[in-house]
């Protein structure tokens, strides 16, 4: 099993490098126009393929470090470029996780490839959970799917909401209710291919930051799909649903929930985005304190200011090692007795929201100003407590793991 390390090596340090470069060189510059223009920021995805930042490739390769700090180093790097954009260029990632956990090897070679598209012609994919119903609460999803055996087709209708990339997508991956009875456990993941009739785009959302992230809603009409469109295959789905029927029938001796598992393996690279963000506006707030003077000397020269940078960066370097620790738990198979994937979403995104505020504040006029960078990087730094699940959520789930109570 791979040692927990805190220092990269030198590989991993060369891919920061390369990645910073593209952050620094590319994103930051286009960062002000993508937030103003609020629209998905086409050109620099497809930068970002052209030298092989946005591919199933790269991606793969960090989701596959063996020492778990591939994807929280890269999600750190993009999103100190810009949140905005680097979601732009990540939320394709959260539909492929989708299709890679719960997919057959033929369903991931074939619809991967399609979510990303290729350097001429990018593409991107979105992932639908959410309800405007169903929000925290996931297990009182609606969207139905219903299994016409006659033509070997599942027939999808409802609503999903805040979805990324929703609409604009090629490939979308829609959770649904297959089994109304068994709750969460009744649910199943299903491709929605490229120009399939009855999948529509419904609003799109205007939003207080990450702006250039696409988000909206997506209608689902009579959506019909293949069989071979459920994640993992039918036989497979007849199987856990029977399972969990008997479970149900028994009065239910309670199992750990795959799903949950899930999450606390994918909330750290959340935790990532939220400490780049952080450290991008910790950084504008460092050199701002040293230049600017008031008084007569450099204002980091009051207490007042330095201590407030002492705390900022110490409560980054805190969130990273919980992230990297929550990381490197899901790659070597370590269990999350504690919840230690939403322990570090929940600190890391609660770190970037008043760290972003303090950078507003030590910067005084200009920080509340878009002539500086600090008040974009404070309104994006407002999502990580929001999507991934809520901090509220992260303290329930960690609480009741802790306690031992069941985590519904
Ligand atoms: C920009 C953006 C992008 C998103 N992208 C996606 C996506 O790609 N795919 C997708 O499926 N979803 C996506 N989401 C949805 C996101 O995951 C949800 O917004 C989030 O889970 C919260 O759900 P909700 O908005 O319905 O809030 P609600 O669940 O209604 O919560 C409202 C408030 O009540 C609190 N609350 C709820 N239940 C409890 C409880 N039991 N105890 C204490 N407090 C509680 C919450 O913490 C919150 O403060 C995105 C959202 C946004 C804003």
């Amino acid at each position: 099993m791979t040692e927990f390390a805190l220092d990269l090596n030198d590989d991993q340090k060369a891919v920061k490098e390369w990645i910073h470069g593209f952050a620094a060189d590319v994103m930051r510059p286009a960062a002000a126009e993508w937030d103003e223009r609020e629209e998905t920021p086409w050109p620099i995805i497809q930068e970002a393929a052209k030298i092989g930042l946005y591919s199933l490739d790269f991606y793969a390769q960090q989701f596959f470090d063996p020492t778990g700090l591939g994807i929280p180093m890269t999600m750190e790097e993009l999103f100190w470029g810009d949140a905005g954009i680097g979601l732009s260029i990540v939320g394709t990632g959260l539909a492929a996780v989708g299709v890679m956990a719960n997919g057959t090897e033929e369903q991931i070679g074939t619809w991967i490839p399609q979510m990303y598209g290729d350097a001429d012609d990018v593409k991107v994919a979105g992932f639908c959970s959410s309800e405007p119903d169903a929000g925290s609460d996931v297990a009182s999803m609606r969207t139905r799917a219903v299994y016409d055996e006659a033509k070997d087709e599942w027939v999808l209708n409802g609503t999903k909401t805040w979805v990324t990339n929703g609409g604009i997508a090629n490939v979308h991956v829609v959770v649904a209710v297959v089994d109304p009875e068994l709750g969460s456990k009744g649910h199943a993941s299903f491709i929605v291919p490229p120009r399939t009739p009855g999948l529509s785009q419904g609003q799109k959302f205007l939003k207080h930051g990450i702006r250039a992230s696409h988000t909206a809603e997506v209608v689902l009409d009579d959506v019909r799909v293949p069989g071979s469109c459920l994640l993992g295959g039918k036989e497979k789905l007849d199987e856990r649903l029977a399972r969990a029927r008997e479970r149900a029938a028994s009065g239910g001796e309670r199992v750990k929930n795959a799903a949950m598992a899930t999450f606390e393996a994918s909330r750290p690279a959340v935790g990532a985005m939220a400490v780049g963000t952080a450290r991008a506006a910790y950084e504008v707030a460092l050199d701002y304190a040293r230049t600017r003077e008031q008084f007569g000397r450099p204002i980091i020269d009051n207490q007042g200011v330095a201590f407030q940078l002492a705390d900022m960066r110490t409560r980054i370097d805190a969130a990273r090692l919980l992230v990297w620790r929550a990381s490197w738990m899901a790659t070597t198979g370590k269990s999350f007795e504690a919840a230690e994937g939403s322990m570090s979403k929940l600190y890391a995104s609660e770190v970037a929201k008043s760290v972003t505020a303090q950078a507003i504040q030590i910067l005084g006029g200009n920080g509340y100003t878009r002539e500086y960078p600090v008040e974009r990087m404070h309104r994006d730094a407002a999502i990580y407590t929001i999507f991934e699940g809520t901090s509220e959520i992260q303290r329930l789930v960690i609480s009741r793991t802790v306690s031992g109570m069941p985590i519904r």
